[in-house]
């Protein structure tokens, strides 16, 4: 038999490898962002055309490469910063491992210009599918522009997994933005299809931290720092305050390296522990200075995990200066109803869009007997009715009817039991509700008294309930109901923001929102959805963007959904949960003419009935 073994050419090998290091056009940004700053650039500009599939391109005035060394920087295993096994565990630089390049270049069209500063002419390589196509002298600027086209033109399988350009460019954001916050003394720009996204002039940290998150973060930043001699801690974390509200910026560096450690994640935690609720996040921008020979960066191909040697003490003292920053700053924990919501529900439930639930008649049923049958054949019925405007017998056989009946916890269709459809129809018919005498028990309960029983509402959970079924209605329609501003306020967002808005125009139109561009990352607000109150426009649109951004990340809700619920969240922040009785009455009619009334959107109960036998019992007969 003849012998089967080969070698693979260099050109399937990289490409192998580059599948490794190379999945998204995020990666290859990462690649060459990081292999700028390692040639010592204090200017980086980030080019980007259809999130990165068409076109990355990245310019720095770093030292640049010799006309040889730029033929050689494509090969497997070319670095110049590695020489021997030790050189590994002594490494301050970024990349160490020569592949990033022969990676990228064996997957896509690659155009690699540099010169080094003191070199008159440099050099130009162009490369396709890891094969040099051209090599040339020319005349360049000082330092090293690589453009990367057509990622993956070669490998159409990775290429058609690549996402939609939305999610494309927000991986190489984050990229970026890791990157430029590990090094706040260079200046980084990024463009996305000629627009300019980020202009990060140098600066210290703080000042990066705001110019990438928004200015406001200039006040919810508590510093911390420890010197000892294991690790050097600095850097910042978010007041608890704003936990609820954050969008779970979490970032740690290690010897300037962006880093993913659940380990030091949870120290982290663990100095929050108490002063944040359970299911809000803090935020941070935490800097570890560790002797490299102390550390193990080489234990994850993306090089983003880490392992320290003296983990546990790195733990401790890690805590330890988050608590004593958060305890110097004495920065008090809020807690209250309009913290994040807790999701408790299972996932392809919250995801499941509202069905209209179809309505069972009983055509049978008399509301004047005291007995009755159980509903029979399906109908529907279209309510308010006022020609079927009941008396107040009526009104009360809905009290005896639902008294036994325990409320299913489960939101959906699947609630509508018979004598849930039963008492809503019922319900639904006293049209304003006439009869019921209304007050407010506490800040989230309001009370319905009749004499035949009560009814109990949960006054956020059944607001929000109906606002979120307001706007999950509204999509469909060509534009939602908006009510036009006199003086349009103009509105300055972070570079995120501005790109979410691109990215969500169409929606937010069918939920009332008119805006427009009016510069890079400033947005006019001509419109926004009625009921929002004057003067909270700006607040409302960013409380939605942070809302929706949270629930799309941790739940993966899917777009009208999760801006439903985020806007209806961002509502009822704002609301003053005391109400007088005209506004309890009117939230109990929208509340009955929702699509799901009895419960809320994480699952709980809102909405309860409870008539003379079930009070009764909460007063047992004493035999008199
Ligand atoms: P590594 O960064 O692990 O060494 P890369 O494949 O990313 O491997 O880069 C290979 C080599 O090419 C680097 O070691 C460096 O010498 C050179 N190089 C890459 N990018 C640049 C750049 N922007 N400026 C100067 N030299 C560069
Ligand atoms: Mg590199």
């Amino acid at each position: 038999m003849s012998d089967i073994i080969r070698l693979l050419p260099d050109t399937v090998a990289n490409q192998i490898a580059a599948g490794e290091v190379i999945q998204r056009p995020a990666s290859a940004v990462k690649e060459l962002l990081e292999n700028a700053v390692d040639a010592g650039a204090d200017q980086v500009r980030l080019v980007l055309l259809d999130a990165g599939k068409t076109l990355i391109q990245v310019v720095d005035n770093g030292k640049g490469m010799s006309a040889s060394d730029a033929r050689l920087c494509f090969e497997r295993h070319a670095t110049s910063k590695l020489r021997q096994i030790d050189d590994l565990f002594q490494l301050n630089t970024m990349g160490f491992r020569g592949e990033a390049l022969a990676s990228i270049a064996s997957v896509a069209q690659v155009e690699l210009r540099t010169r080094l500063p003191q070199e008159e002419t440099g050099a130009k390589v162009l490369i396709e599918g890891g094969v040099c196509t051209g090599e040339e002298e020319a005349a360049v600027p000082a330092g090293t522009s690589i453009a990367v086209k057509h990622l993956f033109y070669n490998v159409p399988a990775r290429r058609n997994f690549l996402k939609s350009n939305p999610v494309e460019t927000r991986h190489v954001q984050e990229e970026f933005v890791r990157v430029a916050l590990a090094n706040p003394s260079v200046h980084f720009t990024m463009h996305h299809n000629e627009a300019q996204v980020y202009d990060l002039r140098a600066g210290n940290y703080r000042q990066r931290i705001t110019a990438i998150f928004g200015n406001v973060y200039n006040e919810r930043l508590v510093p911390v720092e420890e010197e000892t001699s294991i690790v050097r801690v600095d850097g910042y974390v978010g007041k608890p305050d704003f936990a609820r509200k954050n969008r779970g910026e979490q970032y740690f560096f290690v010897n300037n390296r962006f880093v993913k450690d659940s380990y030091l994640h949870h120290a982290v935690n663990a100095a929050f522990e108490s002063l944040i609720p359970r299911d809000a996040y803090p935020s941070y921008w935490l800097r570890l200075s560790v002797d490299p020979s102390l550390i193990d960066v080489n234990i994850h191909p993306t090089k983003t995990e880490i392992k320290f040697q003296h983990e546990k003490d790195v733990y401790a003292i890690l805590r330890a200066a988050v608590k004593r920053a958060l305890g110097k700053y004495s920065v008090a924990p809020s807690l209250d109803f309009e913290r994040e919501p807790t999701f408790d529900l299972p996932l392809d439930k919250l995801s499941q869009p509202p069905v209209t639930p179809t309505i069972r008649v009983n055509p049978d049923y008399n509301p004047f007997k005291a007995s009755h049958g159980s509903p029979s054949g399906p109908a529907r019925v279209s309510f308010p009715n006022p020609a079927a405007r009941p008396n107040r017998e009526q009104t009360a056989a809905w009290l005896d009817l639902h008294q036994d009946q325990p409320v299913q916890p489960e939101l959906g269709p699947t609630l509508s039991g018979d004598a849930d459809d039963e008492m809503l129809r019922l319900l639904r018919l006293v049209e304003d509700l006439d009869d019921f005498r209304f007050v407010q028990a506490g800040p989230r309960l309001a009370i319905a008294n009749h004499k035949q029983g009560i009814l109990l509402v949960d006054i956020p959970g059944a607001r929000e309930r109906i606002l979120y079924e307001r706007f999950i209605h509204a999509f469909g329609r060509h534009k939602g109901h908006s009510q036009q501003q006199l003086f349009p306020p103009q509105l300055q967002l972070s570079p995120s923001d501005f790109m979410l808005v691109q990215e969500l125009s169409e929606e937010l139109k069918q939920i009332g929102f008119d805006i427009t561009e009016f510069s890079q990352n400033t947005i006019v607000l001509h419109g926004v959805p009625t009921g929002i109150e004057a003067g909270s426009e700006s607040q409302v649109l960013q409380q939605l963007l942070e809302q929706y951004r949270q629930n799309r990340d941790k739940l993966r809700l899917p777009t009208h959904e999760n801006l439903a619920r985020s806007m209806a969240r961002s509502l009822i922040m704002r609301e003053n949960p005391q109400k007088v009785s005209r506004e309890l009455r009117q939230l109990c009619i929208d509340l009955l003419h929702c699509d799901h009334p009895f419960h809320g959107l994480q699952g709980k109960v809102i909405l309860k009935t409870l008539g003379p036998d079930k009070l009764q019992q909460l007063l047992p007969d004493p035999n008199i």
